[in-house]
């Protein structure tokens, strides 16, 4: 089997690779609350036993989020070959984000224009599934006596943390590596790039404490939201500069990632936010308690101790300078960062192909935020992983996001020649 008759078998598939993803598109997937979970399942399965997968549909029972109402369905279909050899994975997530506003398309109907299809999900990542589905049927077509297996999966909740996705399906064993030694996970990064990880992630609430009184008579209370103003006023002095001094070596786009950053997600304090519907006036009050939700991205280079201590030191500081102040600091969420080293196996073999395919030099990228690597990493304890998949990151998340045909096409052909170099 020559390189170009693999090539010309994804190119004859263009019209299904077309139908696969405006048909995924047109199953409104969306995360929350996790809708259609198991129509998009059902739909895959069906396609895949028709390729001779082997499919399996898992729910991620008791799965943060899982309910009857909600269920996390998930789908894996494996394709075994003729001989003993490794298994290469394709992960996708199934899920997509809410629609939003400024849209000038129907974000469900799948709209080709142009060589574009538009839609909720085309870029990520439903354009990036389907890449990989045509990319394993064409591959074998035409190695029928391939070696090993292929896998694919489709999964719920990336958008959400994945934890009724990729970890419960890696906490059961699913990506382990004597059953799964290569992974690609198809998220838009762009056809020429390879993503080896990510950053890490810290979420924590910090709340200060005051004492509620008449507004009219502040001296009586004590203002929490005042106590909450030095601690936003210490993180400009003394924090935001010391973060701007840690840069990485990771390869980080966009490049205002390669250093440590940290987001204040929001703000509260004083009366709660009025309900809609109540057009009246807020009453007098002293607040008692603010709150601010913090998102601290950090590099591999650091610790995640270290990171936390800067805060608590930064808050010890203002504590024992400044007069009645308390506060309270909370864990929410963390995530530690990954990077899969470039000598990997898929690494070089994703590498090789897309300089075959595009003629062009592959460029090595690190994501900013996280994604699904992190559970095949951390709870599968599997290496061999990286994000390789068609779709301009910047689209994801937006109105009018689109996925180009002929990015598709290419990315298949990565894809394919991928699998003949890891299996045939
Ligand atoms: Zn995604």
């Amino acid at each position: 089997m020559t390189q170009s008759t693999l090539m010309d078998l994804i190119i004859a598939r263009r019209d299904d690779l077309i139908a696969l993803t405006q048909d995924l598109i047109r199953i409104p997937t969306l995360n929350p609350p996790g809708r259609n979970y198991r129509e998009v399942c059902d739909y895959l399965a069906a396609r895949l036993a028709a390729s001779g997968f082997t499919v399996e549909l898992i729910r991620a029972q008791g799965a943060l989020a899982d309910s009857d109402r909600y269920p996390r369905w998930n789908l894996l279909a494996r394709h075994t070959g003729a001989r003993a050899g490794d298994c290469v994975h394709f992960n996708s997530h199934h899920d997509v984000v809410e629609v939003g506003h400024g849209w000038t398309v129907d974000p469900f109907g799948g709209e080709l224009r142009d060589g574009r299809i538009y839609g909720r999900g085309a870029c990520d990542m439903k354009g990036g599934l389907a890449t990989s589905i045509i990319a394993a049927e064409a591959f074998i077509a035409a190695h029928p006596d391939y070696a090993g297996a292929i896998e694919i999966s489709a999964t719920a909740d990336e958008e959400s943390g994945g934890y009724g996705g990729v970890a419960y399906l890696a906490e059961r064993g699913y990506f382990s590596p004597d059953r799964v030694q290569h992974v690609i996970i198809p998220e838009p990064l762009n056809k020429d790039r390879i993503c080896l990880g990510h950053r890490g992630v810290w979420w924590a609430e910090i709340e200060t404490h005051g004492r509620i009184a008449h507004g009219s008579m502040p001296f009586l209370g004590d203002s929490a939201i005042r106590h909450m103003g030095a601690v936003l006023e210490e993180m400009e002095r003394y924090l935001y500069p010391l973060l701007a001094t840690k840069h990485t070596t990771m390869p980080v786009v966009p490049e205002g990632a390669r250093q440590s950053t940290l987001n204040i997600n929001s703000i509260h304090g004083g009366e709660a936010e009025q309900e809609t519907g109540y057009t009246g006036l807020p009453a007098p009050c002293v607040a008692d308690r603010c709150r601010i939700i913090l998102d601290r991205r950090f590099l591999i280079e650091e610790d995640i101790a270290e990171v936390k201590s800067e805060v608590t030191t930064m808050l010890e500081r203002i504590r024992a300078e400044r007069p009645n102040f308390t506060y309270e600091i909370k864990d929410l969420f963390e995530v530690q960062p990954t990077m899969t080293d470039r000598d990997a196996p898929v690494v070089k073999t994703v590498q090789a192909a897309i300089e075959k395919v595009l003629s062009t030099q592959a460029q090595f990228v690190v994501s900013p935020g996280t994604y699904d690597q992190k559970h095949i990493d951390r709870i599968g304890k599997l290496h061999n992983c990286i994000a390789y998949g068609p779709g301009i990151l910047e689209l994801a998340h937006q109105p009018d996001e689109w996925i180009g045909v002929d990015d598709m096409i290419d990315s298949a052909k990565v894809m394919a020649l991928t699998l003949q170099e890891l299996l045939a």
